[in-house]
């Protein structure tokens, strides 16, 4: 049999970050202010740092006018809160995003409600959670992650899923819900799955789309996936893994890449897949901010 497709994320990436340059270049020839995102981080966390950092690149790289407020582990809710007040009314930036998680002792919700609809470019605020479920994208931010998963979906099988299942493993609602409505929207019939689904592989076996995105490395294996099927690995999981005697840290996904790639049709790889679509439909959503303001 022949092995799937490796999906180019990266280098889709590549190609929308360009597109997002020449229309940021368009804009500013027009007078208009450049594309600003503001991007609020709090504590120290690791990987937030390194997720900030790649936001930050790509976004300069983009011409757009990148911000950040790197805010202490100890701040106040009343001092997040002042500042995305500030970013909201403030006519230079046109996407503001609060890196999650944030810590213990903040309400998430209240701040990421705080942000006003029209500078969500993450999708979280109920207004846009609501345009989109009810089908209404135009105008909404949808979030960036499902957005990205659906222009790799595209790519594979066009952009009417009529016929197809489409099955979803996990649902958060930063992830796992918003794809599913994007899904629905084309047409695709959805199942989501869930740490209390029965018999999880029998479900996966029927997708002609497998969606993972549930945070356990390497769990979806080659005999959980249909023959052919499109496979997108929204997981990101650090393990640690034995190279020449000596212990590394290395990224996988929630799919068994190795495996499923023996049977899929195509399928994204960890690293190099939905992680840097998500960053540059991050852009997309602000450039379209800026575009409507
Ligand atoms: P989450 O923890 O909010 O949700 C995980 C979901 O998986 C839950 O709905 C849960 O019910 C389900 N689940 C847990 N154990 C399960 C099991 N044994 N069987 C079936 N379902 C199970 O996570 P999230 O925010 O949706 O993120 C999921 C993964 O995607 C994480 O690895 C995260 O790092 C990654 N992620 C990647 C990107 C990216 O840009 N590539 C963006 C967001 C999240």
């Amino acid at each position: 049999m022949t092995q799937a497709t490796t999906i180019d994320g990266k280098a889709m990436a590549a190609e929308l970050s360009a597109e997002i340059s020449a229309a940021t270049a368009k804009l500013v020839a027009n007078g208009k202010t450049k594309p600003g995102l503001a991007v609020v981080i709090i504590g120290e966390d690791p990987a937030s740092q390194v997720y900030v950092r790649n936001k930050k690149r790509t976004a300069e790289a983009c011409g757009f006018n990148s911000v950040q407020h790197t805010l202490a582990e100890n701040v106040t809710q009343e001092e997040v809160l002042a500042l995305i007040d500030d970013l909201n009314t403030d006519p230079a930036i046109h996407g503001i995003l609060v890196q999650l998680p944030i810590p213990a002792h903040l309400d998430e919700l209240t701040v990421t409600q705080s942000i006003v609809p029209e500078k969500d470019v993450d999708g979280f605020h109920f207004q846009n959670i609501g345009m989109l479920t009810s089908g209404n994208t135009d105008g909404a931010f949808v979030p960036c992650t499902p957005a990205g998963c659906m222009l790799m979906i595209e790519d594979q099988l066009g952009k009417d899923l009529s016929g197809l299942n489409a099955v979803i493993i996990g649902r958060s609602n930063i992830v796992g819900k918003p794809i599913a409505s994007l899904l629905l929207k084309a047409n695709a019939t959805v199942t989501i799955c869930h740490s209390r689904t029965k018999d999880l592989p029998q479900v996966a076996r029927n997708a002609d789309i497998l969606v993972a995105a549930v945070g356990r490395p390497q769990m979806v294996k080659g005999d959980w996936i249909k023959p052919g099927a499109v496979v997108i690995d929204v997981g990101i999981n650090r393990i640690e893994v034995e190279v020449d005697g000596e212990k590394k840290m290395r990224l996988v996904g929630d799919v068994d890449f190795a495996e499923a790639v023996e049977v899929a049709g195509a399928i994204t790889p960890v690293p190099g897949g939905v992680g840097p679509m998500t960053i540059v439909m991050l852009m997309s959503n602000t450039l379209q901010s800026a575009q409507r303001a």
